[in-house]
This record gives C-alpha cells, sequence and structure tokens, in this order.
C-alpha cells in the first residue's frame, strides 16, 4: 500500500516496529498494571497515543515530539481510513470528519482526562486538522476559520490560569461546533462555555494565577505598548504598578509563568479582540473593567467604633468606580451597607455590614463583573462566526471540559466540576454500549451484554429531585426567605435527614450535627471529601441589590450590556442558583452529544511534575482506572475484541493462505479460510454481513506472526 512508501519520517517510524501493543484490546494479560506498562513503553518510544477500539488514547509526553502534526503526517492521514494508520489524533479527526460528510450526520468528539493531561492541546490540534482539511477560499470560509482560530487565544486569556497542574489550565469548559456545508467547507460555528471558575477573580490558592488577563494588562500598562489612546487611558490608571502592588494578585507568591512573557501575549489577545469584532470602544471599555477590578481588590475595609465596616482609602474604591462610569459615592455606600426589606409591608431600611460583609459584597462585584465580561466576550465570538440555520448544516462539535478534581480542599466548583464528570460518564457508558450493540444489531451478530458499573446512581444522587443540588437550592431559598441564617448548617442537617443514599457519606460520629464540616461523596473516579464552608454562598451566586443597582446605573455602554436593567414591574429576579444553571448545562450537553455520533479521547498525564520522561506508574495507574479504561477493554473483549471490515482483512492477511494468495474471489470464503488457518474455531469469531469479528485478540497475533514470515 502506498502509505508504507510513505516518506514521512513520523509516519515511517511509528509504522515500523511494533512497541508494546497500540490497542489495550490486544494485551494478552488485561490488567490495569500491564496497561499503564505498556503506556510507558510506548511513551518511551515517543508513541503517544494509542486506543481502546474506536476510543483514542493520548499520553501527554511534555514535550514537543518532532514532526508528529507537520504537512507531511497531516497529508497521510488525509482521506485514509483511521484502522489503516498509526493511532493519531489526526486519524480520529479525519474519520469524523469523513464520516460526518458521507453519512450526513453530526459528529461530536469527547475529550476527557485530568487537569494537564493535554484536553486542550488535542482540541487545538483537532481545529487546525479540520481548518487544513476544508481548503475552499470563499471569504465565508476564510472568516470562520481566522475566527475560530484566534478565539482561542483569546478565550484561554481570559479563561485559563496557571494552577500547580498546569501553566495554561482551563477554569471553564467549553464545546464548540462547527458547521460544514454538505461540501465539507465550514460556514459557521457556535461556542458553548460552562462554568467559569469565577472565584479565582478574587483568591487562588498558593503558587496559583489569576487569570491570564489581569498580568497581561498589568504588562502592558507598564510598558507602553498599547497603540490605541482610548485603552491606553484606561491602562494609564496602573502604570508604575506591578502585580505585587493588587490584593487580587499578590496573595499567592506566584506572578509569572516559566516560559511566557505576558507583554506579548497581550498584543496577541488584543489582535484576536478586533479579529472577532470587538469595536476599540468595547475593548477599551473592558480593559477599563478588568482594571477596576484590580482596584476593588484594593478596597480595604475597617471597622468603625460601632463595629461597622468603613472604607479604609477611598483612592482605590474612586479609581475603580471611575473607570466602571458610576458615582463614587454610591458605590461606596453600596459596598459598606445594604437596603432590607422587612414586614409585610415591605418597608426598607439601610442595614450597615461587618468588615466581612463588606468584603463579601466586593468580592462578589468583581466576580459579577468578571464573569458577566467572559459570557459577554463568548457573545461576541458567536456573533463574529456567525449564526446558521444549523439544521441545514452537518456539524463536529468538540467538547474540552475540566477533568475529575480531587484537591486537598474541595469546594462548590469542585463539586459541580465532578458532577459534570459523572454526566459525561454516563454518556460515555450509554453511547459506547449502544455503540457496540448497533454494530452487532446492523452486521446481524448476537450480542451478549457485559457487567459494569453504572454510575447512574451517583448522578441520581447529586441531581434527582430530593438529591444534594435540590437541597442545596431548598435550603438557600428558604433562608433568603427568613432573611439569612446559617445556610450551610443547615444543608448539611437536611442531609442527614433525608437524603440517604449508598454514595453520600457523612460522618457524624465524633459529633452533633452542627459540627459537621465535611461531606463525601463516592464518585465513579473515587471518593472525594467537600467542605461545606460557602457551598450556599457560591450556590446563590448573587450581587446583592444595591450593588447591581450601582452597576446597572452605569453610564458606559459596555457595563449597560453586563448589566441590564431589569424589566420594570418584573420585582424581584427569580435568579437561577450555580447549581441549577449546571444541572440545566449539564443536560443540554447530554442532549447535544446524544444526537451526534461520539468519538473519545482519553487523555491521561504520566506525571505531577510537568517533565519530559517522568512516568508515574501509581499516578498513572490511578487514571487508568478511574477512566474506566479496563473495563472499557473488557467491554470490547466480551464482545468481539476485533472486527474489520472482511476486504480489509483480507487485505492484510489474504497472503498467509494458499487459498486466498495470490487471488481471492470470495470475500466469505476467504475470510473463512483465513481463520481456519489461524487455528481459529467456528465460536471464536463471527462474519456478519461486510464485517469478521473476531473473539479474542490472539489468534491476531498468531496472524500477525504468519504474515512476518
Ligand atoms: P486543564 O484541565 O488544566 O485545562 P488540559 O488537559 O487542557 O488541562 P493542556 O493545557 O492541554 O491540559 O496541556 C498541558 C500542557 O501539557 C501543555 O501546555 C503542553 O505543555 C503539554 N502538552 C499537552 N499535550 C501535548 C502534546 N500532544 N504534545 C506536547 N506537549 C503537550
Ligand atoms: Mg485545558
Amino acid at each position: 500500500m502506498d502509505y508504507f512508501l510513505t516518506t514521512d519520517p513520523w509516519v515511517r517510524k511509528a509504522l515500523s516496529e511494533p512497541v508494546g501493543v497500540e490497542d489495550l484490546t490486544l494485551l494478552s494479560d488485561i490488567a490495569a498494571d500491564k496497561a499503564v506498562d505498556n503506556l510507558r513503553t510506548r511513551l518511551k518510544a515517543d508513541l503517544i497515543y494509542g486506543s481502546i477500539g474506536a476510543v483514542l488514547l493520548s499520553v501527554n509526553p511534555f514535550k514537543p515530539i518532532e514532526g508528529m502534526y507537520s504537512p507531511g503526517v497531516f497529508d497521510v492521514y488525509r482521506g485514509r481510513a483511521r484502522h489503516e494508520l498509526p493511532s493519531h489524533i489526526f486519524g480520529l479527526t479525519e474519520s469524523a470528519y469523513t464520516a460526518m460528510l458521507d453519512k450526513g450526520e453530526n459528529q461530536a468528539i469527547v475529550i476527557t482526562g485530568e487537569s494537564g493531561a493535554g484536553k486542550t492541546e488535542a482540541a487545538k490540534k483537532i481545529l487546525e486538522y479540520l481548518a487544513a482539511a476544508t481548503t475552499g477560499s470563499t471569504p465565508e470560509l476564510l472568516r470562520v476559520k481566522e475566527i475560530f482560530l484566534e478565539s482561542n487565544p483569546l478565550l484561554e486569556a481570559f479563561g485559563n490560569a496557571k494552577t500547580v497542574r498546569n501553566d495554561n489550565s482551563s477554569r471553564f469548559g467549553k464545546y464548540f461546533a462547527l458547521f460544514f456545508k454538505g461540501s465539507g467547507d465550514a460556514v459557521g460555528g457556535r461556542i458553548t462555555k460552562y462554568l467559569l471558575e469565577k472565584s479565582r477573580v478574587v483568591k487562588q490558592s498558593p503558587n496559583e494565577r489569576n487569570f491570564h488577563i489581569f498580568y497581561q494588562v498589568v504588562a502592558a500598562a507598564n510598558q507602553g505598548i498599547e497603540k490605541s489612546a482610548a485603552v491606553q487611558s484606561k491602562l494609564s490608571t496602573i502604570q508604575g504598578c506591578k502585580p505585587q502592588d493588587f490584593d487580587f494578585l499578590n496573595r499567592s507568591g506566584c506572578f509569572t509563568v516559566h516560559g511566557v512573557d505576558d507583554a506579548k501575549e497581550y498584543r496577541t489577545v488584543q489582535h484576536a479582540m478586533q479579529v472577532c469584532g470587538i469595536s476599540e470602544e468595547d475593548r477599551a471599555s473592558l480593559m477599563g473593567i478588568l482594571v477596576a477590578i484590580l482596584w476593588l481588590g484594593n478596597v480595604q475595609f475597617v471597622a468603625n467604633p460601632a463595629g461597622n465596616a468603613q472604607i479604609q482609602d477611598l483612592g482605590p474604591a474612586d479609581k475603580a468606580a471611575a473607570l466602571l462610569e458610576i458615582p463614587g459615592k454610591l458605590l461606596q455606600d453600596a459596598l459598606v451597607s445594604r437596603a432590607i426589606t422587612s414586614g409585610g409591608r415591605g418597608s426598607t431600611y439601610f442595614s450597615p455590614q461587618t468588615v466581612p460583609q463588606a468584603e463579601e459584597a466586593r468580592n462578589a462585584l468583581a466576580k459579577a463583573l468578571y464573569s458577566n465580561s467572559f459570557d459577554w466576550i463568548v457573545s461576541k465570538v458567536n456573533e463574529a462566526i456567525g449564526v446558521v440555520d444549523s439544521k441545514s448544516c452537518v456539524s463536529i462539535g468538540v467538547l474540552d471540559i475540566y477533568g475529575f478534581e480531587i484537591l486537598e480542599h474541595n469546594s462548590f466548583e469542585q463539586f459541580c466540576i465532578n458532577y459534570v464528570n459523572e454526566k459525561l460518564q454516563q454518556i460515555f457508558i450509554t453511547l459506547t454500549l449502544r455503540g457496540e450493540q448497533e454494530e452487532y444489531k446492523a452486521e446481524g451478530i448476537s450480542w451478549e451484554p457485559v457487567q459494569f458499573f453504572d454510575n447512574k446512581v451517583v448522578c441520581d444522587l447529586i441531581e434527582k429531585r430530593g438529591g444534594i443540588l435540590s437541597t442545596l437550592d431548598d435550603c438557600c431559598k428558604q433562608m433568603m426567605k427568613q432573611g439569612g441564617g446559617e445556610v450551610d448548617a443547615e444543608f448539611i442537617k437536611r442531609c442527614i435527614d433525608t437524603v440517604r443514599h449508598d454514595h453520600l457519606e457523612i460522618d457524624t460520629k465524633f459529633g452533633r450535627e452542627s459540627d459537621v464540616t465535611k461531606f463525601d461523596i463516592k464518585h465513579y473516579a473515587g471518593k472525594v471529601t467537600y467542605d461545606i464552608e460557602g457551598l450556599s454562598d457560591k450556590n446563590r451566586d448573587s450581587v446583592h441589590d444595591e450593588l447591581l443597582n450601582v452597576a446597572q446605573g452605569s453610564s458606559n455602554a459596555l457595563m449597560q450590556q453586563l448589566f441590564p436593567p431589569k424589566a420594570a414591574g418584573a420585582g424581584r429576579a427569580q435568579v437561577k442558583t450555580a447549581g441549577s444553571q449546571i444541572k440545566d448545562q449539564a443536560a443540554q450537553l447530554v442532549i447535544d452529544l446524544s444526537s451526534a455520533v461520539p468519538h473519545y479521547i482519553r487523555c491521561i498525564k504520566p506525571n505531577q511534575s510537568k517533565q519530559p520522561g517522568d512516568f508515574d506508574v501509581d499516578f498513572t495507574l490511578h487514571q487508568v482506572q478511574y477512566l474506566g479504561l479496563m473495563e472499557n477493554v473488557r467491554i470490547r473483549r466480551a464482545g468481539f475484541a476485533y472486527r474489520n471490515s472482511m476486504a480489509r482483512f483480507l487485505f492484510r492477511y489474504a497472503c498467509i493462505c494458499p487459498e486466498t494468495w495470490p487471488q481471492c474471489d470470495d470475500l466469505i470464503a476467504g475470510t473463512h479460510a483465513v481463520l481456519k488457518m489461524a487455528g481459529v474455531d467456528e465460536a471464536g469469531y463471527r462474519i456478519g454481513k461486510t464485517k469478521v469479528f473476531v473473539r479474542h485478540p490472539d489468534p491476531l497475533l498468531v496472524l500477525e506472526d504468519l504474515r512476518k514470515e
């Protein structure tokens, strides 16, 4: 075959000598440690990709691998069937792309794996491959491609941050879909974002950074690289300041990222904004809002003799107010006092706030400013890509979402992230099993079910009525009505009383219910302990009314879009809690993914040092276990480990058998003859309408040996 003649050095190398097995279903011993061993051997030889049937495995090499994504490799994979070539993300993307065009079905590529495993890099490679595969030159196509490629640095600047696990960690989930016409050219797209980790705006763990964009803005202000006078005027209020000068940046002890030049990134991001159709005026307002957030962080409160909060130094508050284009006095008042409506008649009085309450209000405003800005950017990108009638198109979607997280302290953010991962695992289980079933059915082969852990019970615990999310919502609502109180404590009390479940553990043996500060959930990927403190605040996720009124009163056009005034007569808007938002989004995601043909990439992180060449066996083993890779292998093998079209099967193995070599006219008879030659008895394989299914992988090894002879 011509690809054996390819001169591309990477493909030649990958094709040359087998290193371990490429497809884990072919392991002679299906134990997790053997699988890890295999991954290690292959990684050492720079073979980062492997598979379990149709699932692509990708192990992060933490170094560029020469030639692996070169145009030469692209050319080899373009237009070829996936199983003909070594596992590669290009192969998976190509098969999704051609399946979409040939069958007219929507495709979805789901990338999972833990933080730093390589999901975002994989998503970028998919996008680059699709951009290269669509070669038309219509202005429409060029626009869509350019915006999609440029939206990446823009969204990463606002949505990614350095964490201890990953220098460029995505702190939001992203699903991007590209819409194609029948001819194969992209005509539009849509980006959906999931749950930004906005608590990072006001607080970061040790050795982590705030979102990249803040450091870029500070660097730009100092280096005078901004060319627009309008934008520069916003940056000028922090000229001469360092990240160390801002409380939202200086509490974690980390200011720079190895190998990253924040000023250079600033230029890239500003250019991306222009490509994505953000006007200079809006860009100036947006930079102004970022600078305002930094100043807000420096607003400090002290208690007056009556114990009420007052602003220590009006300087930062006034700067923030000026940048947000709101009256300084209004902002000050809204930070330190709060209107309380009481009694049946709804009379209102102003209640002074304590220092912690004022700090909470300040932080809530900063987070709302940032997350509303982020949402606005996503909507601008979508606007620029152009809305298409998705019904008249076919699409490829790529899901790059935060992986399962178990930190030392897990809070609401981890709870939501892990919940979404439960949902993804659930879809994976349903779709891979369903996929198998359908293939057998289409080929007329009978199917024998396999046992595996179905995590639906954990999803139910979290999302069903009477489960964790609805209990938390009920507590939040009730306590709001009662005018505050210990919501977190009430929540855990109700969990103990009413949410009984095998996968929920609350340890009450060392004291009273009110002493309980944590609960455990047995997730499919392991047990996670969540802190109760702060759950309800993060779930309510609200800025109190006075601050909201102040923000809504801004004379800045962008601020008016970020904080639209309440519709007249709407009263107190029913704001959705963060928990119910993520639940709705997860439900929508399930609908989107279920209506497309799924493709899976499981990313694996081989160490925590982020160094090439370092392989941590236990750490990798844990991922292999919780990603359910061995179950995946077993499901695949309990059915038929190997399947291929008879034509391709004979193309490879006809040479071992005199009845099929050099001439074979009858595919079915030829397939029987080859398998007989390899000693496979009739129970060990099935022949369907077009494909051959071999139950165990061993005969394939025999066939491979015979072939070499
Ligand atoms: P998070 O969940 O934190 O967003 P992630 O899974 O998206 O993590 P990436 O940001 O894609 O992780 O990868 C982390 C780093 O690992 C990259 O910045 C890059 O240095 C390296 N890396 C990932 N994939 C590859 C690859 N295929 N080749 C070389 N290096 C890679
Ligand atoms: Mg990422």
